[in-house]
C-alpha cells in the first residue's frame, strides 16, 4: 500500500529516543541549560505552546467529559489575561514560535478576542485555536482581527443524530456553518478534528474523506486516547491510523506529504488526484514522542511537558508570589528538561494521568 510510514526518527543530539518499551525510565539529568532554546535531555527543542484558557465546556463529548457532575476550577484559580501574556512572552523569548488556544472550550472564556490580541502582539509565527465550533460563527471576524490565524474545528460525525449523540450538546448544522464563517473571516487553512472510535463513527471514514475532498478542509483523524474523564477508554476502541489510511487509500490513492513543516503530531497525506489533504494523529499506535516539540499551559497556570505526564509546575503560584521573569524562565526550562522520552501508553505499567483532556487542554 502506498501510505505506510515509519515512526518518525527522533533528533540525534543525545542519541536515539525510544518510543516503545520502558519509556518511563529517566536519564540521569544535570541542570537544564540557562541559555539557548527550550531543550530536553533528549535534544528535543520545544517551540510550540498549547494554552488552555478554561477547563469549562458547553459540550460533554463521550470521549472527553462525563455527562453530569463535572467539577470546574474556581474562577480565581484561572490565569488572568495579563498572567497568560506574561508567560507566553517569556516562552517567546525562549524560542516558542507557535501557540494554540484550547481548553475545555476556549470560546466560553469571556472576551477571548482580547486575549488573542494580547498574545498575538508578542509576535508568534502562528496563532491558532481548537474549538467545538459553537459561537465561532459570530466571533470569527473579531478573532481574526485580533490576530488569530487559523482554527481547528472538532466534528466527529457528519450525521446529525450521531453528532448529537457523541457530543451530547450542540448540533451539526451549527458547527458546519461555523466552519464556513471561519473561512469567510480568513481563518484558513481550516482543519477538522475527528476522534475516530471503533463501533461509534468509524463507518464514516470514507464520508470524511469525501468531505475533505469536497470542502478542501484537512480532516485529521485522531486516535482515541486514554484521557477521557469517565475513564472508560479501551484499547479495542482505538481505530488505528493505519486502518484509516488503508481505507482512504483504497478509495482515493494517497501519497505522504513529505515536508509538512509540522514536526508533530499529524502525519499528512495528499490525495494523489489532487483532491485535498487528510491527516492522522496516531498517538496510540504510532507515537510521535521522538519529535515532540510541545509544552502546555493549563488554565490554572501549570506548565506540563506532556499530556500524559502528571509532573506540573505552577507558574501561577510563582507569579502570584512575586516571582520575576527569570524565575518563570527557570521553571519553563526545568519543565522541558524533565520531559520523559515517551508518553508510555503502550507500557505494561502505564497509568493514566490524574487530569483528563479537558482539564489539561487538548
Ligand atoms: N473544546 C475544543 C474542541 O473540542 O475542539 C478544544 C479542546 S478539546 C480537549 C481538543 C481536541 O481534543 C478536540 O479535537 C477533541 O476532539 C480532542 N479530544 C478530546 N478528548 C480526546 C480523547 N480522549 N482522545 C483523543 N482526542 C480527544
Ligand atoms: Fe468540550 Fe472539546 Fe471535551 Fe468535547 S472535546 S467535551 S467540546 S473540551
Amino acid at each position: 500500500m502506498a501510505v505506510v510510514t515509519e515512526t518518525p526518527e527522533p533528533p540525534d543530539a543525545t542519541g536515539p529516543v525510544r518510543v516503545a518499551g520502558p519509556v518511563r525510565r529517566r536519564r540521569p539529568a544535570a541542570a537544564p541549560p540557562t541559555e539557548g532554546p527550550l531543550v530536553d535531555t533528549y535534544g528535543r527543542v520545544h517551540t510550540d505552546l498549547r494554552i488552555s484558557v478554561t477547563d469549562r465546556c458547553n459540550f460533554r463529548c463521550v470521549y472527553c467529559m462525563p455527562e453530569e457532575g463535572v467539577p470546574f476550577l474556581p474562577r480565581a484559580d484561572l490565569l488572568t489575561f495579563e498572567e497568560i501574556t506574561r508567560v507566553v512572552t517569556v516562552a517567546h523569548r525562549l524560542g516558542v514560535r507557535s501557540v494554540r488556544f484550547t481548553g475545555g472550550e476556549p470560546l466560553v472564556r469571556r472576551d477571548l478576542a482580547e486575549l488573542v490580541a494580547m498574545v498575538a502582539d508578542v509576535g508568534f509565527d502562528d496563532v491558532a485555536l481548537t474549538t467545538n465550533g459553537t459561537g465561532l460563527a459570530a466571533l470569527a471576524p473579531r478573532l481574526a482581527a485580533a490576530g488569530l490565524r487559523r482554527v481547528n474545528v472538532s466534528c466527529d460525525s457528519l450525521r446529525p443524530e450521531r453528532y448529537a449523540r457523541i457530543r451530547r450538546r450542540g448540533d451539526l448544522a451549527t458547527v458546519l456553518a461555523a466552519m464556513d464563517a471561519a473561512e469567510a473571516a480568513g481563518l484558513e487553512p481550516l482543519k477538522v478534528n475527528v476522534v475516530a472510535i471503533a463501533g461509534v463513527n468509524d463507518d464514516e471514514i470514507e464520508d470524511f474523506g469525501a468531505f475533505a475532498r469536497r470542502t478542501g478542509r484537512e480532516v485529521r483523524f485522531i486516535e482515541f486516547m486514554p484521557l477521557d474523564a469517565p475513564g472508560s477508554w479501551r484499547r479495542d476502541q482505538v481505530v488505528p491510523a493505519s486502518d484509516v489510511l488503508a481505507r482512504l487509500d483504497a478509495r482515493w490513492p494517497l501519497k505522504v506529504v513529505a515536508d509538512s513543516g509540522d514536526p508533530a503530531p499529524a502525519e499528512r497525506y495528499r490525495f494523489r488526484d489532487g483532491g485535498g489533504t487528510i491527516g492522522v494523529v496516531a498517538s496510540v499506535t504510532r507515537p510521535f514522542c521522538g519529535t515532540c516539540n510541545r509544552l502546555r499551559l493549563t488554565a490554572d497556570g501549570a506548565v506540563r511537558n506532556c499530556l500524559f505526564s502528571d509532573a506540573e509546575r505552577s507558574l501561577r503560584d510563582l507569579m502570584r508570589s512575586g516571582a520575576g521573569d527569570d524565575e518563570l524562565e527557570t521553571a519553563l526550562r526545568r519543565a522541558v528538561w524533565d520531559k520523559l522520552p515517551g508518553h508510555g501508553i503502550n507500557d505494561p505499567g502505564f497509568l493514566r494521568p490524574v487530569r483528563s483532556m479537558s482539564m489539561i487542554g487538548g
